[in-house]
């Protein structure tokens, strides 16, 4: 594969991400996939998918794990909610994402990831350790199907999730950076953090955003805008990436939810907008 590919998120049957044409139309080379329900992980459905993969000649890059009853309405909300963290619902989430390791194997793909939750901040805590537990449990499910997990950024600091992988032990877990979260989700400046976890980033979201009021951040949202029109500083990002020898997919991240026809708009534009940068930083 050539170096940064453009990327995009699709989905089989969960209403997110791109339809498939839309991006053979774009003339978009890779997708990551919002994984399936349940009743749709089938190796018939991974056929499907896949032949439709293939007449449009895209690559399947990365399998995104997600969850029933997940909520981002605000910080605190996705906080109770999002990952592995909240205790009623680990085990069958921990299940679930074997489930869907599973799914990503027949689909050939060697990447799967997700939005762990919020880590708990006090390492010796009983919730820090038992996040510690299933996360080693569901990484040796995923070696053994030859994957690898990254983990989404922005509900951490590039500390905090660094101190976690190292404390995870485990050496097929990596991460998946996505700049825009960091923004979003106030837990740090972009590039300084892509700088620092760098040597584990295996997959990346081009998204953007602009910051939350400084006395608001970390409490709510930043908002996130449109590729190139927020605080990342696209460029930057991708020369940080190029000098970090990030070869990998560019995934564009952009869900405008009940219209279709913007988002292909706006995907249209950051397309363009990669194109250009990747031309001006690697020729
Ligand atoms: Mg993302």
């Amino acid at each position: 594969m050539d170096k940064w590919p453009i990327g995009v998120f699709t989905s089989v049957d969960a209403g997110l991400g791109v339809r498939l044409d839309v991006a053979q139309e774009l003339e978009i080379p890779t997708v990551q996939l919002h994984a399936p329900h349940q009743q749709t992980r089938t190796p018939q459905a991974a056929d499907a998918f896949l032949k439709r993969c293939s007449d449009a000649r895209i690559t399947l890059t990365a399998v995104f794990g997600g969850f029933e009853g997940e909520s981002y309405a605000d910080i605190a909300t996705t906080a109770r909610t999002v990952g592995l963290v909240p205790k009623e619902t680990c085990a069958a989430r921990v299940q679930e994402m074997k489930e869907i390791s599973d799914f990503a194997k027949i689909l050939g793909c060697e990447t799967v990831a997700l939005h762990i939750g919020f880590v708990p901040q006090d390492a010796s805590s009983e919730s820090y350790q038992d996040l510690l537990d299933v996360t080693r449990d569901l990484l040796d499910h995923v070696a053994s199907n030859s994957q690898q997990l990254n983990l989404e950024t922005g509900q951490e600091s590039a500390d905090h999730l660094l101190a976690f992988i190292a404390d995870v032990g485990r050496d097929n877990l990596f991460i998946n950076f996505d700049p825009a979260n960091m923004i979003l989700y106030g837990t740090g400046a972009p590039i300084e953090a892509l700088q620092k976890v760098g040597h584990l980033v295996r997959s990346v979201h081009c998204k953007d955003a602009t910051w939350a009021a400084i006395n608001k951040r970390g409490t709510e949202w930043g908002t996130e805008v449109s590729l190139g029109e927020g605080d990342v500083g696209m460029e930057t990002y991708l020369r940080t990436l190029d000098e970090l020898g990030y070869e990998g997919p560019l995934t564009i991240e952009r869900e405008i939810a009940n219209d279709q026809e913007r988002q292909k708009a706006d995907i249209g534009q950051a397309v363009r907008l990669l194109r250009e940068l990747r031309k001006k930083i690697t020729s």
